[in-house]
């Protein structure tokens, strides 16, 4: 199930409306903010500059709260994105050929640091050799199981 938020910015996680929303927020409370920064400048009586203290303080929060659903919101597409993607990945990686079948065997990219298990996302469409337990246990930080796989 594809979850579409309305049309995409282009390689962004956010809407369009969802950017007109953020743009439109924050230019309303910038432009309340100056209104009220304005007349309480003009303002002498403390009584008289509190109201329009109180409309910059609602509209600094109104920005915020903006800026706040905005990254939210950016967050959660990006949640969903990755959820299609890593989703996605098996089908890849089952039909691609591998040498190495056994879900207990290590295998290693020549020259890196880590081991993987042989489905790993981290080594589709890599050149492996397989890695013997033994050998993978008396490494030490020369060559640890891989954080990705192993969890
Ligand atoms: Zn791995």
């Amino acid at each position: 199930v594809k979850v579409t938020l309305g049309r995409r910015l282009e390689d962004s996680p956010w809407a369009r409306r969802q950017f007109g929303a953020l743009v439109g927020l924050n230019g309303a409370g910038l432009l309340l903010l100056v209104v009220a920064w304005h007349v309480t400048a003009h303002q002498a009586l403390l009584g008289k500059q509190l109201g329009w203290l109180s409309v910059g303080v609602v509209a600094v929060l109104v920005a915020a709260a903006a800026d706040v659903r905005w990254l939210a919101a950016g967050r959660h597409a990006l949640l969903v994105r990755r959820r299609e993607v890593l989703a996605d990945q098996p089908a890849v990686a089952a039909s691609s050929p591998r040498s190495v079948t056994s879900t207990t065997d290590w295998v290693q990219v020549p020259g890196g640091t880590r081991a993987h298990r042989p489905g790993c996302l981290l080594i589709v469409g890599k050149d492996v050799r397989t890695v013997q337990p033994a050998r993978l246990r008396k490494a030490g930080r020369r060559l640890r199981p891989c954080e990705v796989c192993t969890r």
